[in-house]
């Protein structure tokens, strides 16, 4: 696999800018606020953990004891942590989540993580102006 492809496997799908610096503003909507993530797709932890789930069963049915049945729900969220620590930290957009990539890490100290107030706040207002 190319580092590209495993880019493209392994990161946040959507619109996306890379920028040197934090943006006062989002380049697609004018949003001012944003907030930092790993750049990692979390439908692919999602897929990890029902592989390993499917595995435990056929462990249990096949009667292993119980840390044999648990070692792949473990093995996947130990890697699944590892991935999220070695993706880089992008900021995301709350209104149309645009993704902003490339952005150094002490710009983005001064962004929070998702808050789910703020994302409420943005997805009211959409729902407001579609009716
Ligand atoms: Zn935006």
């Amino acid at each position: 696999m190319s580092a590209s492809s495993y880019e493209n496997f392994i990161q946040l799908v959507g619109n996306s800018t890379q920028s040197k610096e934090l943006p006062s503003q989002c380049p697609e909507c004018n949003c001012k606020e944003f907030y930092k993530q790993s750049d990692f797709k979390r439908s692919l932890g999602l897929v990890l953990v029902s592989i390993a789930s499917v595995a435990t069963m056929i462990l249990m049915y096949m009667g292993y004891n119980w840390f044999i049945i648990w070692s792949p729900m473990l093995v996947v969220l130990v890697v699944d942590r590892v991935l999220l620590r070695m993706r880089p930290v992008v900021a995301i957009c709350y209104n149309c989540k645009h993704i902003l990539r490339g952005i150094p890490a002490e710009a983005l100290d001064e962004l929070e993580s998702f808050d789910l107030e703020i994302y409420d706040r943005y997805k009211y207002k959409e729902e407001n102006s579609k009716s």
